[in-house]
């Protein structure tokens, strides 16, 4: 019995959260995933009842877990807590507890909906990228760091386990995607970006169905903008990671639309891109695809159930076609699309 832990959060966090698990049992009513979900405060929530993002009961509950699935947290209830206490704090030592050291991120422009994209359709048209970023490492977390009067310094490093274990997330994603993978990396000037390059062609043996290809990551943030349907899989860096998953987030046209993966040694994260969005929370506005497409991920890389993956992204793309929230121009209530996505899964 799979055990998927919610975290709904704050904000729009638990009516999306509703969605997707509302999409979860329908799927496993279809496709028999015995799936058994238990509920946990977090972020805002968990500080209100626990007086901690992230406390003992939630931190035993993921740990237990075969997935987390998590809505969204924070807002500016709680912006004035101390950082050691502040939501999103909680949801970096989650990440941490459990060693979640890629980050992935598709970026789609579904069928009939290129209109959204800042693109022009021609270009928009079957963009389906999915960008695996290095979370732990990297110069964001590298030593020595720091700053003087005089000079300021942070320190880029890459061990070769950590650029190992994050390729071969790629290289297996890849393999259950269109078997393309972009490496990007700044070769030409930095020997990290050497040394990426060359570990990542070394893990590339163990793939031989994935095509493999590498690019300078100024060059490829051309090539997001002018070519975007090219690339399957994309892995990078923490920091090039950071910038380039942005840069594809806009390309679908709405943030409503984005899920993100975290996997890593333990739990894996499920949650959508976007924030609390607290401007809009409790109305029924908040477009539910990204927590739903979050629970398709779900069933593609923590249940290993690509089909089921499939067939919710199918069956959401299928309801965009009929009805949308107010983000997409559509007069569509959370339920009313996450309705109109439950009769397209069951077909
Ligand atoms: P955070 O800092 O927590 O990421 P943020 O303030 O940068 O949050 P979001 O909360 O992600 O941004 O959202 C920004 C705005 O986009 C929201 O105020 C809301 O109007 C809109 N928005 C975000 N997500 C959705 C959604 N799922 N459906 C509809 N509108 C959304």
């Amino acid at each position: 019995m799979p055990k998927i832990a919610v975290l709904p959060g704050d904000g729009i966090g638990p009516e999306v959260t509703d969605a997707a698990v509302a999409v979860l049992k329908r799927a496993d009513e279809i496709f028999d995933l015995k799936l058994e979900f238990d509920y946990f405060d977090f972020g805002g929530a968990a500080i209100d009842a626990h007086g901690e993002p992230y406390p003992e009961a939630t931190r035993r509950g993921v740990r237990a877990a075969d997935a987390t699935l998590l809505g969204a947290i924070g807002g500016p209830k709680w912006d004035g807590v101390p950082r050691e206490i502040r939501a999103e704090t909680g949801l970096l030592a989650l990440r941490k507890d459990q060693g979640l050291f890629a980050n992935l991120r598709p970026a789609r422009v579904l069928e009939g909906l290129e209109d959204l994209s800042p693109l022009k359709p021609e270009i928009a048209r079957g963009v389906d990228v999915l960008i695996v970023r290095e979370l732990t490492g990297g110069i964001y977390f590298g030593e020595p760091r720091g700053m003087s009067e005089a000079e300021a310094w942070n320190t880029l490093r890459y061990s070769r386990p950590e650029v190992e274990r994050v390729a071969r997330v790629a290289f297996e994603a890849a393999a259950k995607r269109r078997n393309k993978l972009t490496s990007v990396e700044k070769a030409n000037v930095l020997e990290v970006g050497e040394f990426w390059r060359r570990t990542v062609e070394e893990v590339a043996a163990d793939w031989p169905q994935v095509e493999l290809e590498h690019q300078y990551v100024d060059a490829m943030a051309m090539h997001l903008i002018t070519h975007p349907a090219d690339f399957d899989v994309v892995v990078t860096s923490n920091i090039f990671g950071d910038i380039l998953s942005d840069l594809a987030s806009v390309l679908p046209g709405s943030l409503g639309l984005l899920p993100s993966a975290s996997l890593g040694e333990g739990t894996p994260l499920f949650e959508p891109v976007h924030g609390s969005a607290p401007d809009i929370a409790g109305r029924g506005l908040a477009n539910p695809t990204a927590a739903i497409l979050s629970a398709g991920m779900l069933a593609t890389y923590a249940l290993e159930r690509p089909e089921v993956g499939t067939a919710i992204e199918n069956a959401v793309a299928a309801a965009l076609k009929r009805r949308r929230t107010p983000d997409l121009g559509g007069d569509a209530s959370t339920a009313g699309f996450t309705e109109a996505v439950l009769e397209s899964l069951a077909g």
